[in-house]
């Protein structure tokens, strides 16, 4: 009646964007070859249409619809939000990836203990995953002035990549370690390992290391956009690592802020 209407509209109209926005995405990967300015001004593009997807999904799923038909397809707009929502981040990537390369992140600056940002950032990724477990070593009560929301966007790229690359073992260690005016944050996982070589690249925009990137999904996005926010905070970052043993990702942080 009504409301199957309604969902076949709305089948059809989830269709028509899900089409446009697989031809945005190809257009965005094809200039991201030719023009970083431009990756800004698409992401914007993109999230437009997103944000009403997603209002328009939140509206279906509150409905109460009574008829069988419905209840089938409520699995499907589960998987729909669950996509819109990954769409989301990786527009959200791309347009960090504007920011920094515009020189144009701007931090919100707080005050902070690691101990609460590794916290926040594990609650969210720890939600789901139930294969490893973290353990927080050293000095984390430590108080920084920093972006907070930026610090734990870094630490949840880290974490969650020490987890990606580490299937075989269930261990990530998050070690704080106060040095002079700064604190080391330091991520070690024993899984895949970087080989020797690609050490030197693995900060760059798009590089994925080859012989993993067929086996895990990923844009090469998250360590570049990691850095930048820790150089914007007056920081640095790096890794050691050795293939077939772990990884260990640090970044340091200035415990106040340069600018402020
Ligand atoms: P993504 O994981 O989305 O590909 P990143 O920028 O986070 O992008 O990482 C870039 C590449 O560095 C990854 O594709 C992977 O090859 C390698 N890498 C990152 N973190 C690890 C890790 N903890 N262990 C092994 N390889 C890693």
């Amino acid at each position: 009646e009504e409301d199957s209407d309604l969902l076949g509209s709305l089948a059809i109209s989830l269709n028509r964007m899900a089409i446009s926005l697989e031809y945005s995405f190809n257009e965005i990967k094809a200039l991201m070859a030719k023009k970083d300015d431009f990756i800004g001004i698409a992401a914007h593009e993109l999230k437009t249409p997103l944000t009403s997807i997603k209002a328009y999904l939140q509206f279906i799923g509150r409905a109460k619809l009574e008829n069988n038909d419905a209840n089938k397809i409520y699995p499907f707009i589960t998987k729909a939000n669950n996509q819109v929502n990954r769409l989301t981040e990786i527009i959200k990537d791309l347009l960090d990836v504007a920011r920094i390369n515009e020189n144009q992140l701007g931090l919100k600056l707080d005050n902070f203990s690691m101990r609460m940002a590794v916290l926040e950032a594990s609650e969210e990724i720890f939600n789901s995953i139930k294969t490893h477990q973290l353990f927080l070593e050293g000095d984390p009560d430590i108080v920084v002035q920093a972006d907070k929301f930026r610090i734990e966007q870094v630490l949840i790229n880290l974490i969650s990549n020490a987890i990606k690359y580490s299937p075989n073992s269930d261990r990530i260690i998050v070690d704080i370690k106060p040095e002079q005016d700064l604190v080391k944050v330091s991520v070690t996982d024993f899984g895949i390992g970087i080989p020797k070589d690609n050490l030197q690249y693995i900060f760059q925009r798009y590089f994925r290391v080859e012989v993993t990137s067929q086996n895990y999904s990923g844009m090469g996005l998250g360590l570049y956009i990691s850095k930048g926010i820790i150089k914007r905070h007056g920081g640095d970052m790096g890794v050691n690592s050795r293939e077939g043993e772990g990884s260990t990702f640090w970044f340091t942080l200035p415990l106040k802020h340069p600018g402020a």
